[in-house]
């Protein structure tokens, strides 16, 4: 498991390679992703650092619509194929906008949830590509949709519920303004799998059922409104790692949609398919079932042989991805800033002139071990260590004593694994898991990673330099928040084992990748961390450019951002400062030029140079 190229092969997707010690990016002049860092850092911007990359969110883009042509091709399918992406996985504007930018021939369009959403993506939608609007809406948000219609945008409203329905046709009938189309999310019974299952099933929280579907239908009809009803809509989760539930979606929604057209739904003509499609986290096993192609053969041959079947035209094909298009263009590079184990090295050990005799003990099987009897002696200094901490408690033995034997047992502990070398039995791992070392990496987890927190996501973790060398640590990775939630323990699950470093005389970087999907906007000011600083690099066949370099909020907008009024802040310190009789009459405009510049920068933290 001590593996040099920590799973690229499952988790990386062609997209990252090593070469030499670095971690380089597998396009065109494939630059090394420490060297793109240490340029941005060279004019002293510190903390965690955001990375984008543009050719993959193309790659991510392009992949999604030329999968589902092939299959469209292949299977002379009538309905065509297009995408929208759901805003509430990613919204922020170095992102929307590479993505709206590498639009080339596509009608790719924008899903909204909320408001805020819908404004964006009115904002952002100028040729006419779809917006869709799904979530609950009051008639507020309705409104907005009837003004995006009436400036000519191809905006449908999907409905939640029933009570939307007739706020719409309220609205409709009051206003001689242009209507959006309607649609209609509907409720399936399947069940799904995953952190999301809920997103199915009679008792989730959005959708029609089959019998508020009939009564939709039937008050469109009253009101008029039915020829303005042209899509439905599911979603059964996100990340659906297993190809069974979304086959299983796809049949039911097939049959409801040719039934509601065979209604009288005379203008229904498309399949909205939501989200779901998954990214590859792991980096110790393959966790999904299915290719991308597989479920766009799915897609389309299920929902023609459905609609051969009841008589009806083949859909037209929506797809919301979001984790599949973004996921992969953004990753978070994190500077260790500190190492928490130096207290284990020999000369730590303060022996007295004459120790309890399990110290002495210890001391000989430190000595003495060797590659024959490295497991005997392991199991002995377990046994020891034990036997210290019941007579450290008993008061039998000193502070001193405990120190000495802890470090005692961890020497023993890593010489028995040299030793033993990779071996994977389980007392090795048991070592390894005890004497892992702590890196304190300058960044947050609940702002960077908030879905590890929250949902124990895994996100592929690996050293950005030093590849040619062996990482024998098993690595404990701390944030910088006052929080013991703020830490990645190592796993028996995706172990990660780092370095030796000397952070005196060398950076070490740990790049923490996927992190484009939900992350930055799901991501936590615990502590008051922001947002990190981050960088759009485009790559091309000699070179890179790192542009929109973005620093991280600075202190004092952190505050400003908490509603503080960041004026009154700096003068009531000052007025502290002018005051007080601690600090001489001359050095008060030096403490008020320190002060000042500290708010100024970003609140991450900075290495003494
Ligand atoms: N569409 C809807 C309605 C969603 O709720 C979501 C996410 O939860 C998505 C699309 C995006 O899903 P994914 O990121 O799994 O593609």
């Amino acid at each position: 498991r001590l593996t040099k190229d920590y799973g690229l092969e499952i988790w990386a997707d062609d997209n990252f390679i090593v070469q030499k010690d670095k971690l380089h990016i597998n396009y065109k002049s494939s630059p090394a992703i420490y060297d793109i860092v240490q340029k941005i850092r060279k004019d002293g911007l510190r903390g965690p650092l955001l990375l984008r990359f543009p050719h993959l969110v193309k790659k991510q883009r392009d992949l999604l619509y030329e999968s589902f042509q092939n299959s469209i091709d292949e299977l002379n399918y009538n309905g065509e194929f297009n995408a929208v992406f759901p805003l509430k996985v990613n919204q922020f504007p170095n992102f929307i906008d590479l993505l709206l930018q590498t639009k080339q021939n596509y009608r790719y369009g924008l899903e909204a949830g909320s408001k805020a959403e819908l404004l964006l993506a009115i904002y952002k939608s100028n040729d006419n590509s779809p917006i869709l609007v799904n979530g609950f809406k009051d008639r507020e948000l309705i409104n907005l949709a009837f003004l995006s219609a009436q400036i000519g945008q191809d905006i449908t409203l999907t409905i939640e519920g029933i009570h939307e329905l007739e706020s719409i046709i309220e609205l409709a009938k009051n206003s001689n303004m242009a209507l959006p189309k309607i649609g209609i999310r509907i409720k399936l019974h399947g069940s799904s799998v995953g952190a999301w299952a809920k997103s199915v099933g009679a008792n989730s929280k959005f959708g029609l059922t089959s019998t508020e579907l009939i009564e939709a239908v039937e008050l469109m009809k009253k009101h008029k409104l039915i020829e303005n009803f042209h899509l439905i809509h599911f979603h059964i989760g996100s990340q659906i790692t297993s190809i069974d539930p979304l086959k299983k979606a796809l049949r039911e929604a097939g049959h409801i949609y040719s039934d509601l057209i065979n209604l009288g739904a005379y203008n229904l003509s498309t399949i909205n398919l939501g989200g779901g499609l998954p990214i590859e986290y792991s980096q110790t096993k393959s966790t999904i079932n299915y290719s991308l192609q597989e479920y766009a053969n799915d897609v389309v041959f299920m929902l023609q042989t459905i609609a051969k079947t009841k008589g009806v035209d083949e859909p037209n094909i929506i797809i919301e991805s979001g984790r599949f298009v973004s996921a992969s263009h953004a990753m978070l590079v994190a500077p260790v800033f500190e190492l928490f184990s130096q207290e284990y090295s020999k000369n730590a050990l303060k022996l007295k002139e004459k120790n309890p005799p399990i110290i002495d003990e210890l001391n000989e099987l430190y000595e003495d071990i060797t590659k024959e009897n490295a497991r005997e002696f392991l199991h002995d200094s377990f046994d020891h260590l034990n036997s210290i901490f019941t007579l450290f408690d008993l008061g039998y033995v000193d502070l001193i004593d405990r120190s000495n034997a802890e470090i005692l047992a961890h020497l023993i502990m890593k010489k028995s694994i040299k030793l033993l070398g990779d071996g994977e039995s389980d007392d090795l791992l048991r070592v390894k898991d005890l004497i892992q070392e702590k890196y304190l990496m300058n960044f947050s987890l609940f702002q960077s990673i908030a879905d590890f927190w929250g949902l124990k996501q895994h996100f592929p973790t690996m050293p950005l330099s030093k590849l040619d060398k062996k990482p024998i640590h098993s690595a404990n990775l701390w944030d910088i928040t006052c929080d013991s939630d703020g830490e990645i323990s190592f796993s028996e699950d995706e172990p990660l084992y780092l370095h030796e470093v000397d952070l005196e005389n060398e950076d070490y970087f740990i790049g923490i990748f996927l992190v484009g999907a939900y992350q930055e906007i799901l991501g936590m000011k615990h502590n008051l961390f922001a947002h990190p600083s981050e960088a759009t690099i485009y790559i091309d066949e000699k070179s890179y450019e790192i542009t929109k370099v973005i620093e991280s909020a600075s202190i004092l907008d952190i505050l400003d951002d908490l509603a503080y009024n960041k004026d009154d802040i700096l003068l009531r310190i000052k007025e502290l400062i002018n005051s007080t009789s601690f600090i001489k009459a001359n050095d008060k405009e030096r403490f008020k030029r320190v002060l000042e510049n500290i708010v100024k920068e970003n609140g991450y933290l900075k290495t003494i140079d």
